[in-house]
């Protein structure tokens, strides 16, 4: 039997968090989800609104917060590279304070908690792929440290809290992902290339796209997350979600050109500083402990992404921000 449980989940109108706190809802859970709106939007959480077991705050979680709650899940933090460096203080401060706050509140209410991590605490690799116990080569000083530093430091509170105030904590260290309520004007590939595709313009590949990167789809993603909450509590990870199945760059885009009929062409870009030339998640420890691998196909989460973003061209709800 499946016991409703009280849910806090920060960064719950963003991409992710709002996968997850739909999910969430649908097990018949009670979710609390606070998000201050810098990334995200009520458009994410719309139809949840309407339900009895759904709220929404809007507060910033580098101040405290006191709530009473079963479960936390931190996912607050902007996660693509313009935003994140918009304004790389406050960046620092979601990722440091903002944990502390919120480990600070699992304490007090004796509640399991769960970080979203990423694969940037690897930095620029020397290994590839990557499995959890490599650990990293991150520049401290660069435009992305704010990010990479800020959630290394949070893991770092996490596993501190587990060992001076016994804390159940979970890590998940998370790999590119897309899907629908993806941020339109992220900069990312995927949703570059499917707006592009969309208004017939040319998609734009950075250098000669040979560089491969993985993509994990969304529903995948948060099926990691719950089967991870769920786990013996003597497992906290980290451990690695992506998809490990690679692509390359071009043949990303002539998916992309295939599944929207587009009349746009490929017009290359140079590529940018320090652009790594593949990226791939070792997902061995999720296969074993958590007994979770990908199953959505590139070709059929791109579907749905595409006909997310061909929603919201149609609706004129797509501006620059
Ligand atoms: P997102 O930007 O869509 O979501 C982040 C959410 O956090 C937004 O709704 C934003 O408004 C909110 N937020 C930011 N600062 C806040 C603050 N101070 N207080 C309260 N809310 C705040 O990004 P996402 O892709 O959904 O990422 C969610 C989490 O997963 C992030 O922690 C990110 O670092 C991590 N992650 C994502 C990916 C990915 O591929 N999407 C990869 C690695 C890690
Ligand atoms: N905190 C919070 N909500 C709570 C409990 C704590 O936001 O329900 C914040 C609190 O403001 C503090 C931080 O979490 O700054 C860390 O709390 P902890 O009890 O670990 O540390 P202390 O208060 O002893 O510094
Ligand atoms: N890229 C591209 N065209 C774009 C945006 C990105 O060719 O319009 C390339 C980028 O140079 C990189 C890959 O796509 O090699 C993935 O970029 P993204 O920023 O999405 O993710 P990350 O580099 O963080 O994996």
């Amino acid at each position: 039997m499946h016991l409703a449980k009280r849910i806090l989940v920060t960064g719950g109108a963003g991409f992710l968090g709002s996968h997850l706190c739909a999910k969430l809802i649908e097990q018949g859970n009670e979710v609390i989800c606070v998000d201050n709106l810098f990334t995200g939007t009520k458009r994410n959480i719309y139809p949840l609104l309407e339900k009895i077991d759904f709220e929404f705050m809007r507060h910033d979680i580098t101040f405290p917060l006191y709530l009473e709650v079963d479960e936390i899940y931190n996912l607050a933090c902007p996660a693509s590279p313009i935003h994140y460096q918009n304004d790389p203080v406050q960046t620092t401060k979601v990722n440091v304070h903002g944990a502390i706050n919120m480990l600070g509140l699992a304490k007090r209410v004796k509640a399991k908690i769960f970080q979203a991590s990423t694969s940037e605490v690897y930095g620029d690799p020397e290994v590839h792929p990557q499995p959890e116990s490599y650990r990293g080569n991150v520049n401290p000083i660069g435009p992305r440290s704010c990010y990479d530093e800020g959630k290394r430091c949070a893991e770092t509170l996490f596993f501190d809290y587990l060992r001076q105030h016994r804390l159940p904590i979970k890590i998940a260290r998370i790999f590119n992902t897309y899907g629908p309520n993806m941020h339109p004007y992220d900069g990312r590939v995927v949703s570059n290339f499917i707006l592009q595709a969309l208004q017939n313009k040319p998609l734009t590949v950075y250098g000669d796209g040979t560089q491969s990167r993985s993509f994990c789809y969304v529903d995948d993603l948060i099926d990691g997350f719950l089967r991870l909450m769920q786990s013996s509590d003597d497992f906290t990870g980290p451990v690695n979600l992506g998809n490990p199945v690679e692509f390359t760059m071009l043949e990303l885009a002539e998916q992309v050109k295939e599944l929207t009929n587009t009349k746009s062409d490929i017009q290359f870009e140079p590529l940018p500083e320090d652009d790594p030339k593949q990226r791939q998640p070792d997902i061995t420890l999720a296969k074993n402990k958590l007994n979770w691998e990908p199953t959505v196909p590139l070709r059929h989460g791109l579907e749905k992404t595409i006909a997310y973003f061909a929603d919201l061209l149609k609706a004129e709800i797509i501006k620059p921000s």
